[in-house]
């Protein structure tokens, strides 16, 4: 049995078995410990991915070689492309999943992984061997950088040793789970809590908060009379989230249903309002706003009559719904006597009721943008325990952290996304720099470059650097390289492409287009919002050359009906793009401004106070960076500048 690997990660949720994929995937020697090792990836709460702006995360993190996708994909039971009637920027995939077999999946990639081992165990003792100082005096029991310069104690009394460890608990430290007036310490439902490790890191010298998040109740499918509830089905073409060849779109869907609650409902759950943990001042932690429990929604929407609930499939061979949109912490007979007056509900029986649990996180402003901690030089936090909330989140900070932490070793430079290159970028940025006040989950409003981060686009920004890194290996990089080819190709076609005024006139009447006087290029014809390349290609050849020599071409190059579509995006929206490339490329020259580490900032009076102050907490590390934290001002930056001689 082996001691001593180059990096332990610990916990197996949806950061901790990316980050270790990735960076056993790259050649460091990986230990994943976890509780419970058949709960790895487990979906603690809805049993979907994706959906606006996570559906990007997801798209990013497949784009450079992470695992999430692929595993989406083939536990996908219904895939919808969410906001399709909007603009290509607010195009959001989302996928509902049997749970259980994306639990099973992801088991077996840590399996079947090399470099990866896995060991079942509570951790309960961070041991480190490097002070913050640089000197080298070693903590009890680790005595020379050779054996590691960490050490990482088990409840089995196993101890093990590694040069970096990435810690991702998620809502597992201190978590305490509450339902009505009941309280039990646990991690999630049926699962204990990790006690004692938050106050390691408190020692160490670590800034900790307090957050909570809830769940709603499931119900036993065999009791839902789906009759009286309306039925919401996936796609009729479905897409999916890889862009890897591995993985084929969904051929068997399953379908979602819709309830609603009433006002008789509202009147049975406000009787449990007294014995509420959010209302009686049991739950001090934080929870996220914008995914606020039915009791939350009773009392901020007073005078609506009425809440949509979606009723959720949790997979193929299990008769289980997720009920989404009753997320309660209200006592579970309450929850169970509101439930039965919805209709399409009378007769339903749970098998659990909705729960919050508190947990303990670390503000993130105490990482740099590697989610490495500035306290403990190759210590990295990521998931949940930043202040995030959602898997997607979760897992793209595990990609980053698994990155960072095989590179760091290396002596490589940093692996840092910028937020005109990923919503990873935007999510890490926002997260390091303006720390959070609630739960953190990604929103479409949070990225400044929307257009640039299109869902669609993302391996042409990221597939590159995933190759660079060393995640992408050459199966999909070739297959990336013919899409890219073929891309290009489409796009030089359809601006050399003439479109004759008789070629088209009926179909531009039909379409409320203004008909053509003159002969254009078919790239003009298409920046028009109404004409639609895909829609072109799908008449028929046979009416004008025109019409024919596209098909022939998109035929003869095997054209994918994605391809089409990013080609038309990119058309439509070049003007959008172009202007957000250009602002991208002003603010990068205050990114390459760097300020060195240990920078006096009290030391220039010309700062403002606030400025000052900020500035020496969040000790950023560019001029850039300085500039995006709350309470810096572009005069302050200025002052910045002119020091730094810009
Ligand atoms: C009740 C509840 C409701 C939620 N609601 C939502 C929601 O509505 N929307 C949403 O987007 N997200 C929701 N989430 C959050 C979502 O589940 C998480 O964001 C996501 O799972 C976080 O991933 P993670 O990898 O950071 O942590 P987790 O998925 O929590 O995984 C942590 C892992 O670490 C292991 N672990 C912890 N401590 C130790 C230790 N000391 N030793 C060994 N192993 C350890 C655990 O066993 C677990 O495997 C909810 C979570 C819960 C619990």
């Amino acid at each position: 049995m082996q001691l001593t690997y180059d990096i332990i990660v610990i916990g197996a949720g949806h950061a901790g078995c990316e980050a270790a994929v990735a960076a056993a995937r790259l050649g460091s020697q990986v230990l994943l410990v976890t509780m419970d090792l058949s709960k790895v990836a487990a979906m603690s709460c809805n049993p979907a991915v994706g959906g606006v702006a996570k559906g990007q995360i997801v798209r990013e993190i497949d784009a450079m070689g992470g695992q999430m996708g692929i595993i989406t994909d083939r536990s996908t039971i219904q895939f919808r492309m969410l906001n399709r009637s909007k603009g290509a920027a607010m195009w959001s995939p989302r996928a509902q999943c049997d749970k259980t077999q994306f639990s099973a999946l992801w088991r077996h990639t840590l399996e079947t992984t090399p470099n990866l081992f896995l060991w079942q165990d509570n951790v309960v003792d961070l041991l480190v061997g490097r002070n913050t100082d640089g000197d080298s005096s070693y903590a009890a029991g680790l005595t020379s950088e050779k054996e590691g310069s960490f050490g990482v104690k088990t409840a089995l009394g196993v101890e093990f040793r590694a040069r970096a460890v990435i810690l991702t608990a998620g809502t597992f430290l201190g978590g305490l789970i509450h339902v009505g007036r009941s309280q039990v310490e646990g991690g999630r439902a049926g699962e204990s809590s990790s006690k004692g490790l938050t106050n390691k890191f408190v020692d160490l010298g670590f800034e900790v908060g307090r957050m909570k998040t809830g769940t709603p109740a499931r119900l036993d499918g065999r009791t839902i009379n789906f009759d009286k509830l309306s039925r919401q089905d996936g796609d009729a073409d479905p897409s999916k989230f890889s862009f890897s060849p591995q993985t084929q779109p969904v051929t068997e869907q399953l379908p979602c249903f819709i309830a609603n609650t009433s006002l008789a409902v509202h009147e049975t759950l406000r009787t449990g309002f007294a014995d509420s943990p959010l209302f009686n001042g049991t739950i001090r932690g934080v929870g996220p706003r914008y995914c606020p429990s039915i009791e939350d929604k009773l009392r901020t929407f007073a005078d609506k009559d009425s809440h949509q609930l979606f009723l959720e499939p949790e997979g193929i061979t299990t008769t289980e719904y997720y009920l989404n949109g009753f997320s309660s912490s209200l006592p579970w007979r309450v929850q169970m006597a509101a439930l039965s007056q919805i209709e399409g509900l009378e007769n339903v029986h749970l098998f659990r009721p909705g729960y919050a649990i508190e947990y303990d996180y670390f503000p993130p402003t105490q990482l740099l943008h590697t989610l490495e901690t500035r306290l403990v030089p190759g210590l990295y936090f990521a998931g949940q325990i930043n202040g995030t909330t959602g898997y997607e989140e979760a897992a793209a900070q595990g990609l980053m952290a698994g990155i960072n932490a095989h590179i760091a070793l290396q002596g490589d430079k940093p692996f840092v996304l910028r937020r005109d290159e990923a919503y990873i970028g935007v999510l890490i940025d926002d997260l390091v720099t303006k720390g959070v006040d609630e739960p953190y989950r990604m929103f479409t409003s949070r990225a400044e470059y929307r257009i640039l981060l299109r869902q669609d686009n993302a391996d042409l920004r990221l597939t590159p650097k995933g190759r660079e890194i060393g995640l992408v290996d050459d199966k999909r990089w070739g297959f990336f390289e013919q899409k890219k080819s073929r891309v290009e190709s489409l796009k030089s076609f359809v601006h050399s492409l003439s479109v004759a005024p008789e070629d088209l006139q009926d179909y531009l009447i039909s379409h409320n287009s203004t008909p053509l006087t003159q002969g254009r290029k078919l790239d003009f014809v298409l920046s028009r919002n109404e004409i639609s390349l895909l829609d072109l290609a799908g008449l028929s050849p046979e009416d004008t050359p025109f019409l024919t020599a596209l098909a022939e071409f998109i035929a003869k190059h095997g054209i994918t009906t994605e391809e089409i579509e990013q080609v038309e995006i990119e058309i439509k929206y070049r003007g959008y793009i172009e202007r957000e490339k250009l602002i991208a490329e002003k603010l990068h020259r205050l990114e390459e401004v760097t300020i060195p580490d240990g920078f006096d900032f009290t030391s220039l009076s010309s700062l403002t106070t606030e400025a000052r102050q900020k500035l020496s907490r969040l000790r950023p590390t560019t001029i850039g960076h300085a500039s995006r934290i709350p309470g810096v001002s572009p005069a302050d930056i200025n002052v910045l500048l002119v020091y730094f001689g810009r």
